[in-house]
């Protein structure tokens, strides 16, 4: 055991480990990673790359940030866990700083984004029930086809994606379905009796960074007003300036009832989310009624503040907004002049390359693997989309040698 821990592994030796003791639940791209440091990581031989994957858009402000990682330091030092059985005395300032930073009255800290999106069902489904006077476990919530909002039991009874449900039935009920980007649908759907919510994604990442039209969110919060039901934003993956602005919706000034957050709150460095909504949905939660051993301990506090920092004091979301007009240009350019490629499309530096192939094919993976010969990680979310979401750091020279490794890449493909 010890052995195993303290020698210096090759790749082929850490993938050899994986591949027998752990699960096979994801297909990495063969690589392995020691080292990380703003937008580049480090193979176990040295190799250096760029990372645009940035750890599913958890690492905005870069890898290893060294203000986040001394805020971790300092607290991992002082106190990291004491469960809420007890006040703390990082936890209140943390909620204070992170309510004023999203403009809401209250949040509930966790720490995956699929806890948070969970909670977020919880807290609507109770004030649907205690507000606005809903039938006993009669409230629907209505969800979009495509959603990704993570993996547990309940989230995957309202995904459509057979690799997430099959045979992890029986599912979990109370959501409708409809298509994303469709008001008609969502209008159709607020007609039926007892909805209580409508759960969406600003930006589907996890579908292939799929943009909804210009004033959908607009319309979207406007329908459900009217309908007294709550919009639900999940910015797990979009919110914290990935997009060119804090949160996804900003893009629209909608202001979510219900705001999900996850991922870059932290900047990657500890598991952080967290749910805002204002008191009068907030206030049905009471104690006992939901929680979490590890949510909102000072260690994850004091992380999600630095990492929060970080974003303003760096202007990262400016950042995303510049880089990212800048990439989709190149990226334009290349659509234009390879048929290999079909499209680009996102916002900030959350963007998706269209390969003129089908979903089912491996063209995507292929070139995935070409990328990282040539110095650079990107992952696909589909057989035909590859997904490109640097840290939101990356320079403009940085972002312009990219550019240059994916033009070889695909030119030589
Ligand atoms: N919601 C969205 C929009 C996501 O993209 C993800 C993860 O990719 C999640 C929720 C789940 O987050 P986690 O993997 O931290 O549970």
């Amino acid at each position: 055991m010890e052995a195993v821990m303290k020698q210096k592994l090759s790749s082929q030796e850490a993938m050899t480990l994986e591949n027998n003791h752990g699960a096979h639940n994801y297909h990495p791209l063969p690589v392995v990673l020691s080292k990380g440091k703003g937008v580049h990581v480090w193979d176990a031989e040295g190799k250096r790359y760029y990372d645009f994957l940035s750890a599913y858009s958890a690492v905005n402000q870069g890898h290893c940030h060294p203000k986040i990682v001394d805020a971790l330091k300092e607290q991992a030092e002082t106190l990291t866990l004491t469960s809420r059985a007890f006040y703390n005395d990082v936890l209140g300032a943390y909620e204070k700083y992170v309510t004023d930073f999203f403009g809401f009255d209250k949040v509930l800290p966790m720490n995956t984004g699929a806890e948070a999106v969970e909670t977020a069902i919880k807290l609507c489904r109770k004030w649907a029930y205690e507000k606005k006077e809903i039938p006993e476990n009669q409230a629907k919530i209505i969800v979009c086809e495509n959603n990704f909002h993570g993996r547990t039991t309940t989230i995957i009874s309202f995904s459509n994606d057979p690799d997430a449900r099959e045979n992890f039935g029986p599912y979990t009920e109370g959501f409708i379905r409809i298509p994303y980007n469709d008001l008609d649908a969502l209008s159709e759907a607020l007609k039926e009796n007892n909805v209580a919510g409508f759960l969406v994604e600003p930006i589907q990442g996890e579908a292939g960074v799929f943009v909804p039209d210009d004033s959908y969110l607009t319309e979207a919060a406007k329908m459900c007003k009217e309908n007294n039901v709550l919009f639900i934003a999940d910015e797990v993956q979009t919110g914290v300036a990935r997009t060119g602005k804090l949160l996804a919706c900003d893009h629209e000034n909608v202001k979510p009832d219900v705001l999900i957050l996850g991922k870059a709150i932290s900047g990657g460095v500890y598991p952080v989310s967290a749910v805002f909504a204002n008191n009068e949905i907030m206030n049905v939660i009471q104690p006992g009624q939901h929680g979490s051993t590890f949510g909102g301990n000072p260690l994850a506090c004091k992380v999600a503040i630095a990492a929060l920092d970080v974003i303003i004091d760096e202007k990262l979301a400016e950042n995303a907004e510049q880089m990212g007009q800048l990439f989709r240009q190149r990226m334009q350019k290349m659509v234009d002049s390879f048929e290999l490629l079909s499209k680009v499309r996102g916002k900030g530096l959350l963007n998706a390359v269209v390969i003129n192939d089908s979903p089912d094919s491996t063209t995507a993976w292929d070139i995935c693997v070409a990328l990282k010969e040539n110095g650079l990680l990107a992952k696909p979310t589909h057989g035909n989309i590859i997904r490109f979401a640097p840290p939101l750091v990356i320079s403009e020279e940085q972002l312009h040698e990219c550019c240059d490794i994916i033009e070889k890449t695909i030119s030589e493909f």
